[in-house]
């Protein structure tokens, strides 16, 4: 986040694997049609819906707690079925970040909060807006890297920083925000309240 707080997701998926192919094993070893089987089946059942409520569960927690401390949120629009063919897969879907951008579209409806989604061909990582420069070089591994202008930058602060700016340029551009300042924004809540009653219109 621009604040420089990091959230790490906890890995249930890969934590829970151990216990997955256990149970898989035992299924196979059970002979079809029996009721050993059944039992089996539902025993791998009940632990991919661990797996899923707990991520559920995390993901909630963080949304309603960055809606409610945030007037106004902004994140990328990742590929995801792009990144889920990567070596990426696992962890990109181990984290619910669909899920993830999910819950902060219809919370940040539901609080009268801002999201913006900036487009993912936004050179977020590559940029130095200080400067100006584009680190055309960058690589996914290169957590730090020193731009043209002689200053080293952290890869995801400064990710989370241009995010946060085009964001908030966005935000104002469509009437959303009055102005910009260091720490916050003047909210205007027309807009947002015309998505409420959208949303609550499909409600019933
Ligand atoms: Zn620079």
């Amino acid at each position: 986040m621009s604040t420089g707080e990091r959230v790490a997701p906890p890995k249930h998926y890969r934590a829970a694997q151990k216990k997955l192919r256990r149970a898989q094993r035992k299924l196979s070893r059970r002979q079809k049609g029996s009721s050993n089987r059944d039992k089996a089946r539902q025993q791998l059942a009940r632990i991919h819906q661990q797996v899923k409520d707990k991520r559920q569960d995390f993901i909630h927690k963080l949304t309603t707690s960055l809606v409610e401390t945030y007037q106004g949120i902004c994140i990328e629009d990742l590929s995801l079925k792009g990144m889920a063919r990567t070596k990426l897969a696992k962890s990109v879907l181990d984290a619910g970040l669909g899920e993830f951008r999910r819950q902060l579209e219809y919370k940040a409806v539901w609080n009268r909060k801002h999201l913006a989604v900036i487009s993912r061909w936004y050179p977020s990582s590559k940029l130095h807006m200080a400067c100006g420069a584009l680190n055309d070089a960058l690589t996914l591994s290169g957590r730090t890297w020193l731009c043209s202008c002689g200053e080293t930058l952290d890869r995801d602060l400064n990710a989370t920083e241009n995010i946060r700016a085009e964001g908030l340029r966005l935000l104002e551009a469509a009437g959303h925000v009055d102005s910009l300042n260091a720490c916050g924004v003047a909210v205007r809540l027309a807009d947002v309240q015309h998505a409420t009653m959208k949303q609550e219109s499909h409600a019933l």
